[in-house]
């Protein structure tokens, strides 16, 4: 069983709440931690929690474990690991919600935490043949471990710093002085007097830590407190 996984596929990066691996399946678990009434909304794929006579909308949770499926499918096909198949399922993890759907149509994919056991039983009757090693599972479960991208908290946040706290400017490579001076296609430091062509590359590195990984030449003229 893998928790909190994040990996990433192309240019995106999709999240899996809990990843139940074995040697005939995969099981998606995405758990929703939502309080109050919930409808599930088949037609228009939404989801609909009221609260203290509050209404609010979600993202039908049906689209987004087919999507994690092709993706984790995708992913896995990438990655030259075994074809197996895989599920997914919606828990609802607050056993006090109330669950309503669209004219009472049955909803297979979701189920309450309390009955998960009984979900893999069921899982595990319909696929019994074993497709692969415990070996073939042991690597896979090694490369995702691997692959997984934990979310960067922001620095900012971190510390609980605002961006105004931050000193703008470029840094003199040798003594550290701030902010160097913009000369012709140079820097100068006005404390020791050092030129460089490429301090502003170390600059523009702690602005994408720090604040941002794109810039406008705007922003990055205010970031380097160049006055031209
Ligand atoms: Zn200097």
């Amino acid at each position: 069983m893998l928790h909190d996984l994040r990996l990433s596929h192309g240019q995106h990066i999709f999240q899996l709440d809990t990843l139940l691996l074995s040697t005939s399946f995969i099981l998606i678990l995405e758990v929703k931690n939502i309080v109050g009434t919930l409808f599930f909304d088949t037609d228009f794929h939404q989801l609909i929690r009221t609260q203290d006579d509050q209404e609010e909308a979600f993202p039908d949770p049906h689209l987004q474990i087919r999507r994690q499926q092709q993706q984790l499918k995708m992913w896995l096909t990438k990655h030259k690991l075994p074809d197996i198949p895989i599920e997914s399922l919606v828990v609802i993890g607050n056993s006090q919600s109330i669950v309503r759907t669209t004219s009472n149509r049955i909803l297979p994919r979701v189920i309450r935490r309390e009955s998960i056991p009984f979900k893999i039983k069921e899982l595990e009757k319909n696929y019994r043949i074993n497709r692969h090693s415990d070996k073939d599972i042991k690597r896979a479960i090694r490369l995702l471990k691997r692959m997984h991208t934990p979310q960067e908290r922001s620095v900012l946040t971190q510390f609980q710093l605002t961006i105004e706290e931050i000193k703008r400017g470029v840094l003199c490579p040798r003594c550290n002085y701030l902010p160097l001076r913009r000369i012709p296609a140079m820097w100068h430091c006005l404390a020791c007097n050092q030129k460089t062509r490429t301090a502003h590359i170390d600059a523009l590195k702690d602005y994408s830590l720090l604040i941002s990984e794109t810039i406008t030449s705007a922003e990055a003229r205010a970031f380097f407190r160049d006055k031209r």
